[in-house]
């Protein structure tokens, strides 16, 4: 009788769960009319405040709630959380496009697809034992506490539902403090969390973030006692901050990937796989292709096959007048020199709208730009996160391994490499040092999109953990039985 009463009730909870779903799927259309960074049509977020303090209290009452929680109350949630991710990847795309003016709706919905499906849960936390004469001595994954998360505004609701699945899965709660341009998409998806564990029986408030994100309220979370552990995921400036802090800090930092192509890869696949990853929400992903090195025999015909496949070549003067539309000169405070910066209205822009600026039309199946540059060419050694893609010619594997390298600029985020050649791939694995290496397929493929391995959206290469899980937000507790406990 009992059992037929749990099945009820389970059922229940399903079609409650469905029709919430149902409330919560707006239609797209009505995107457009009505979003802040504390509600979306109508409905008002979560989990934000407009007082760092405060929403760290509110982080650290959730963080008791998940302590008294089992892991498969943190499953339950987590589950929830795809679900419901699933359901408004379309929405959050939207939402991100429109907030920041950056990147492509399509695959903005699949990269939220890809968080919810491949971003690790509580299966990642595993514990280890080792046995002896003295007994059993026992490693757990146990939480930090309350985590201070920084989130970029590339890849902003998917960083926040990315973070949030593997710090809760740790058995953590997390304040956010998203970035200013992006803040409506990311309390959009601090919403959604909140609104998952709710409906999986869960804390209303579990992960919390500000209405008005400043350096600040950064700075308070940064010094505050209750935040046990900092994640940031942004460029230089944001690392720098983090690891000033004084607090134990997973950081993940800018990139600048290089591809080498040489004369043993399948020019024709080599071409489509960067493209399709160098214009992936227009190159936004830190990971994405930003600068080729193509050996001589073949860098005509690698050329002619990024052509076919929605790339447009510029010459080296039109590339000069790109350079001097993408890039701004900005003194700098302190030395007071002049350098270049990548001016933000041009980031993740479509290919047409930048090649628009120097007075080329072309249509939408203009998908990226290519010009063939020097090595010490502005669009080599900057990360400019658009679609604008220089190709550099090198003379053998050599010289393209050695350009390649200093490319990357010793962030050892992420390389690629199209090649048959076991040598030349192992050299340049070898030397470049990233924490991704691609072989033969789109950029992509290092976060698992279409590939074997997890997906995350905070990879830490500065501070080591590589591409982030539930494990490393747990930190290792050891627990010793001496003399006992063995069953051999
Ligand atoms: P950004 O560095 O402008 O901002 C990132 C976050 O850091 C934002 O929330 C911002 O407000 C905050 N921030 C910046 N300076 C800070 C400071 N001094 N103190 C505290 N907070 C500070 O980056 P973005 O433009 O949003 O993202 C693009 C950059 O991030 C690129 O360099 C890209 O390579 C990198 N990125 C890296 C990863 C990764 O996993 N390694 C993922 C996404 C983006």
């Amino acid at each position: 009788m009992s059992e037929i009463s749990n099945l009820q009730v389970a059922q229940i909870e399903e079609i409650v769960r469905k029709v919430l779903h149902t409330i919560g799927n707006a239609n797209p259309e009505s995107i457009k009319k009505d979003f802040s960074s504390t509600g979306y049509n109508g409905r008002n977020f979560v989990g934000i405040y407009s007082d760092m303090n405060q929403a760290i209290d509110a982080a650290s009452k959730a963080y008791r709630a998940v302590r008294e929680m089992s892991v498969e109350q943190r499953e339950k949630i987590i589950t929830a959380i795809r679900e419901l991710t699933r359901n408004e990847a379309h929405i959050m795309a939207e939402l991100g496009v429109r907030e920041t003016g950056m990147g492509k709706v399509e695959h903005k919905r699949l990269k939220h697809l890809l968080v919810a499906d491949k971003t690790p849960g509580t299966e990642d936390l595993v514990t280890s034992a080792k046995t002896g004469d003295h007994g059993l001595t026992l490693v757990e994954m146990a939480p930090y506490g309350v985590i201070g998360s920084i989130t970029p505004s590339t890849n902003p609701s998917e960083t926040v539902i990315c973070n949030s699945i593997g710090m809760l899965a740790a058995g953590n709660s997390v304040v956010f403090n998203p970035h200013p341009n992006a803040v409506a998409t990311s309390n959009y998806a601090v919403d959604l969390v909140n609104r998952a564990s709710k409906m999986a029986g869960g804390p209303e408030v579990l992960v919390v973030s500000m209405d008005k994100p400043t350096l600040e309220s950064a700075a308070i979370m940064q010094s505050h006692p209750a935040i046990k552990l900092l994640v940031c995921t942004g460029g230089p400036g944001v690392v720098k901050a983090v690891l000033a802090s004084g607090k134990k800090a997973i950081c993940a930092g800018a990139g600048n990937p290089p591809v080498i192509v040489d004369e043993t890869a399948d020019i024709k696949k080599a071409a489509k796989d960067i493209i399709d990853g160098c214009t992936f929400d227009n190159n936004l992903p830190c990971i994405a292709e930003k600068e080729v090195f193509a050996l001589r025999p073949i860098k005509d015909e690698l050329i002619r096959e990024m052509q076919k496949n929605g790339a447009y070549l510029i010459n080296s003067i039109q590339a000069q007048q790109l350079a001097s539309v993408v890039l701004v000169d900005v003194t700098d405070k302190k030395t007071g020199k002049v350098k270049k910066v990548i001016n933000r209205e041009c980031v993740g822009r479509d290919a047409d709208v930048l090649l628009a600026k120097i007075g080329i039309n072309v249509g939408k199946d203009i998908r990226c730009i290519i010009c063939e540059t020097d090595f010490d060419h502005i669009f080599v050694q900057e990360e400019l996160m658009m679609p604008i893609l220089p190709i550099v010619e090198a003379a053998n594997i050599d010289e393209a391994i050695e350009m390649a390298v200093k490319a990357e600029h010793g962030n050892r985020h992420t390389a690629h490499m199209h090649s048959k050649n076991i040598d030349n791939l192992t050299r340049f694995a070898t030397a470049v040092e990233t924490t991704i290496f691609v072989k033969n397929a789109p950029s992509y493929a290092g976060i698992g999109f279409n590939a074997e391995g997890h997906a995350t959206f905070t990879i830490a290469g500065p501070t080591g953990e590589g591409l982030t899980s539930a494990r490393s937000f747990a930190r290792q507790r050891r627990c010793v039985m001496a003399d006992s406990f063995r069953i051999i």
